[in-house]
């Protein structure tokens, strides 16, 4: 780092991060954005293979009518994916008749106009609202854990009903995190700069790294809550109600494997599998998304958390184990894996996407009000209606960058 005077700091260089740093410099505010790791992207992550972009992290540009990446991805010159989701399709018949396909909907769409109904009255776990004996019971949690990353006991039924979602599902075909990462290209930026700590008490804010103290006049963090709830970055004075509030927003867990596909011209590209049908620890399969040989395994909750206990390996055992289940002991030979990420291992994620824990829905309001407007705090945790997904957290990077221009009177 050249110097260590700057007006903002930002911390954590994710989706929030960038756009933070990105709205900031395009003011012309001195500032700075420092992050742990030695890439920027934080959760939105792509990787090469093959001349395919895989994203690790997010992936689906959800509200994608209004999701403002789409437009910054087109100003970048990349190419956006319009097919409808596989989830909005029908999924391929195998393990799953078209019929029982239909009931599986029909019960999902009465599972959320209970949680509808619910949420009108004092908060509890989405699990009270399954219905007793249902046979699709083991899906709709499924279903949750690829929506929440968490089980649905876990879950708040105003937070769930809080999330507003337009069904327009897109893609950037060069990587959403590619995009994310294109969008901080000529931010002052430090890389492999971990935050230790910050100290609100003095005049200016001291911002202790591992490459040294910086001093600024307002920081912007925006670190997953799973590192504030354990205290990762120590604040003077200290923070509790932010802690608290971190707390109630535990990062649940998704993880993805990539496999690669022999014969993938058996499949319509873009179809979809699910492992099973009978339990929630299953996994969905997206088959030859954008049309390459691949598989896109998904895995959530509690399956991916006893999943990554074991090992990565044990993500290929489980997903081929379905397959093969789904498909004949000698598709075992047609997949091999590319590449997957552990998320809840990962020392600067600790988890995949935010939902509050039954009673907390209040904490995503709480974890994002600044302290005495110099200490703000973005990321997709303090979204009120877009929490968990990328451009939840570039509009509160946003919000919080406007907050501080508007203070200085710019
Ligand atoms: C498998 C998976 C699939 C997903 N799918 C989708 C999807 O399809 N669509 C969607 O919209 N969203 C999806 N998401 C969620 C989306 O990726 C996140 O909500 C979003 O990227 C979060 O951005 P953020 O800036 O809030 O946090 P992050 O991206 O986590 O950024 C925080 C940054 O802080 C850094 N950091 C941590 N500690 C420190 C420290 N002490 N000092 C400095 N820096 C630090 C981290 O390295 C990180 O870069 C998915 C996530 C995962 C994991």
């Amino acid at each position: 780092m050249a110097t260590s005077e700057y007006e903002v700091v930002i911390v954590g260089g994710g989706a929030a991060g960038v756009a933070a740093a990105r709205h900031l410099h395009d003011a012309g505010v001195p500032s700075l954005l420092v992050e742990a790791r030695g890439r920027l992207g934080g959760r939105a992550w792509t990787i090469q293979h093959n001349d395919h972009a895989l994203d690790l992290g997010c992936g689906w540009l959800h509200s994608a009518d209004r999701n403002p990446w789409v437009a910054i991805a087109e100003r970048q010159g990349h190419a956006i994916d319009r097919t409808p989701a596989p989830w909005s399709r029908p999924s391929l018949p195998n393990g799953f008749p078209l019929g029982e396909q239909n009931e599986f909907r029909g019960a999902m769409s009465a599972f959320f106009e209970r949680v509808s109904t619910a949420a009108a009255g004092p908060d509890r776990a989405a699990a009270e609202l399954l219905e007793p004996g249902c046979r699709w019971n083991g899906l709709i949690r499924a279903v949750n854990t690829y929506i929440s990353g968490a089980e649905l006991e876990d879950i708040s039924v105003h937070d769930l009903e809080n999330y507003t979602d337009t069904d327009a599902n897109w893609r950037v075909v060069e990587g959403y995190g590619t995009t994310v990462v294109t969008h901080g290209a000529g931010v002052p930026l430090a890389l492999d700069c971990p935050v230790n700590s910050i100290d609100h008490s003095g005049t200016r804010l001291k911002i202790k790294t591992g490459q040294g103290t910086l001093a600024a006049d307002r920081v912007i963090v925006t670190v997953p809550g799973t590192l504030l709830a354990e205290d990762t970055i120590a604040f003077t004075p200290a923070l509790p109600e932010k802690i608290e509030a971190a707390r109630g927003l535990p990062l649940g867990l998704a993880d993805k494997l990539f496999l690669s596909l022999d014969r993938p011209e058996e499949f319509e590209p873009g179809s979809r599998l699910f492992g099973r049908t009978d339990r929630g620890a299953t996994a969905t399969y997206h088959l030859c998304p954008f049309g390459r040989p691949m598989i896109e395994v998904y895995v959530g909750g509690d399956n991916a958390r006893a999943l990554e206990a074991e090992g990565e390996t044990s993500f290929l055992a489980f997903a081929v184990a379905e397959l093969t289940g789904l498909l004949g002991s000698s598709f075992a030979k047609r997949v091999t894996p590319v590449a997957m990420h552990a998320w809840g291992a990962d020392p600067f994620a600790r988890g995949s996407y935010s939902s509050a824990l039954p009673g907390q829905a209040g904490c995503r309001a709480r974890l994002a009000a600044p302290v005495d407007d110099r200490l703000f705090f973005a990321g997709e945790a303090c979204s009120p209606h877009d929490f968990s997904t990328a451009h939840g957290a570039l509009l509160t990077g946003v919000a919080a960058a406007d907050a501080i221009i508007a203070a200085r009177g710019i």
